[in-house]
């Protein structure tokens, strides 16, 4: 059997280091807002070349805490209009309306899977406030194109860089984090950069931003007992950011491997019934996910089960379509939908085989 993602391969390799880590830990006695959070941080924006990085409890409150400090500071205003891609993973949406904004939802570039600046563009209102960018399946949205028609309409933007930790915008020498005024990240499991359990951070540039993410996500407070703002309590674990700390070493050396899968299935993947992803063979795409398209995902799942290959769906209903946003269900979004209808993610990991990438082609090609 060849899993989707093999959550103890990839971590098996760093058993040493966690344990070493674990030992020192127990011996310390310190669990939160130690030296491991700290040392992260600082190391995490050294990456992403930031100024500030703030670790929180996971991805949705990093994107959630960016909207709420720019309400704090006066910069959005409750019920402004932020426009999202309309096929991202429902955390995005989430984040926007639970900071009290409207979420805006926009058609992709279907090439892609990312936001059209033309699309954005038509979307504009004198209500549009900002931009949440979502870096989909690890390659990086036209951040040239979507930073200069926010400096024109004079929008914020924020970026979704859950599934694109280490992507590089070469033009720029920036990387993911690093193109525009805020943000989150997520080290869930699965991510290129993941935690052993729930963990998270944002990413700015911005001194007032980062000073006020700083005492909203731990109970508005600076101070221990002094509370200034109306806070929450979403801190990056101790114990979460000492093991970030060992596999951030890894991560770069991990997103060239994934590129090297990815390089053979799309050279070595032929069959008329599978529409391959677009990749522009440059360093910003870290292949978080590999997304094919077929007519029917759910017959082909069945192919691969009977053939021993995971596989998963990213993602089969559109957050528009969901229960939970009803509000939106008369929205018309036939790209969006029809992507929804189609995915299905191959296995891609930093840790397959080459055999095992073969016999994924090889069964691919069979189809
Ligand atoms: C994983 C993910 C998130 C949320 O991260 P959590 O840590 O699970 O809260 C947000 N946006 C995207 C695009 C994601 O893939």
């Amino acid at each position: 059997m060849i899993k989707f993602l093999d959550l103890h391969k990839i971590n098996a390799r760093f058993e040493g280091d966690f344990s070493l880590k674990f030992k020192a830990f127990l011996d310390k006695g310190h669990y939160i807002k130690g030296r491991e959070v700290e040392t992260f941080e600082s190391r995490f924006a050294a990456f992403c070349g930031t100024k500030y990085c703030i670790g929180v409890a996971n991805g949705l409150d990093a994107l959630t805490l960016i909207f709420k400090a720019y309400l704090d500071l006066g910069i959005l205003h409750k019920d402004d209009e932020v426009i999202i891609p309309a096929n991202t993973y429902i955390a995005s949406v989430l984040a926007v309306i639970n900071a009290g904004l409207r979420p805006i939802f926009v058609e992709p570039d279907e090439a892609t899977f990312n936001l059209s600046p033309l699309e954005i563009e038509n979307h504009i209102t004198s209500k549009t406030k900002a931009i949440l960018v979502v870096h989909l399946y690890g390659q990086l949205a036209n951040m040239v194109a979507i930073n200069n028609l926010a400096k024109q309409h004079n929008l914020l933007v924020v970026e979704d860089a859950a599934q694109a930790h280490g992507a590089v915008l070469a033009s720029e020498e920036k990387k993911a984090g690093n193109l525009s005024n805020a943000a989150g990240f997520s080290f869930y499991p699965s991510k290129n950069l993941g935690a052993l359990g729930d963990a998270g951070a944002i990413t700015t540039n911005d001194d007032k931003l980062a000073q006020c993410i700083r005492l909203l996500h731990n109970y508005g407070s600076s101070k221990k007992y002094s509370n200034e703002k109306i806070g929450v309590n979403s801190r990056l674990d101790e114990l979460q950011a000492a093991f970030l700390n060992i596999k951030l070493d890894h991560l770069d050396a991990d997103n060239v491997n994934r590129r090297v899968v990815a390089k053979r299935y799309l050279n070595d993947i032929k069959n008329p019934k599978i529409s391959l992803p677009f990749y522009d063979f440059s360093e910003n795409h870290v292949f978080h996910l590999f997304v094919i398209r077929v007519e029917n995902p759910k017959k082909f799942e069945r192919y691969l089960q009977t053939n021993e290959i995971g596989s998963l769906i990213h993602y089969p209903i559109a957050p528009h379509q969901q229960k939970a946003l009803e509000d939106y269900k008369t929205l018309s979004l036939p790209i969006t939908e029809s992507i929804h209808n189609t995915v299905i993610s191959i296995p891609m990991s930093p840790v397959m085989t080459s055999k095992e990438v073969t016999t994924v082609i090889n069964v691919l090609n069979r189809y």
